[in-house]
């Protein structure tokens, strides 16, 4: 299982961490040990001192597709959730400021909070996350710069996807620190899909 993940995918939030927009999708992978088990805490990790939430819709991808064509993108996910890719932030801002790859920052364990998956129905979806029962970020699919079909016909050229592969799709504006005793929940409309602790 792979899980590939969208940088830079809302406006709002390339310009809150002074990033350009893309002239492609920025692309980049956590391996499957990065994926936190259902119902557990996250542990805040020694590494860093600036762990960062950002709440993102995840799609799973339902069958196997090399070179996908845009017409028979959408025919590739039928179900989808909200997860959290956790940023080492103060770690990926060094290792961008020497170009080197960002694994260290996104890739760590349990660096991937997964939702349950709900059916997907084509049709724009409003995301959000609550920090200690208080909304800290919401998203609308529409406000994507790449929409879940161009971002699958963009991975395909690269990487054979199977089913099974899991595609966070870029975080909306209001990113921030998070601090052990918070609680973290995420949302598609009202329906919660997961709640982490942080220790
Ligand atoms: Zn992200």
């Amino acid at each position: 299982m792979k899980i590939f993940c969208v940088g830079r995918n809302y406006a709002d939030h390339a310009k809150e961490l002074g990033n350009a927009v893309p002239e492609n999708p920025v692309i980049f992978m956590k391996p499957p040990s990065a994926l936190l088990m259902k119902d557990r805490d996250f542990y805040y990790p020694e590494f860093s001192k600036n762990i960062q939430y950002e709440c993102e819709l995840v799609i799973k991808i339902c069958k196997n597709g090399k070179h996908i064509a845009p017409k028979f993108a959408s025919t590739y996910y039928e179900e989808i959730t909200v997860g959290i890719d956790f940023t080492a932030r103060d770690v990926q801002n060094e290792l961008k400021q020497k170009g080197l790859p960002w694994e260290l920052a996104k890739a760590f364990d349990n660096s991937a909070v997964l939702g349950d998956f709900i059916p997907y129905e084509n049709k724009a979806i409003e995301f959000s996350m609550q920090k200690n029962g208080e909304t800290v970020q919401i998203g609308h699919s529409e406000n994507m710069i790449y929409s879940f079909d161009d971002i699958i016909v963009f991975i395909s050229q690269y990487f054979t996807l199977n089913k099974g592969d899991l595609i966070y799709t870029g975080t909306p504006a209001g990113v921030g620190p998070i601090a052990p005793g918070e609680r973290y929940s995420g949302f598609i409309g009202t329906n919660k899909l997961f709640e982490v602790g942080i220790k």
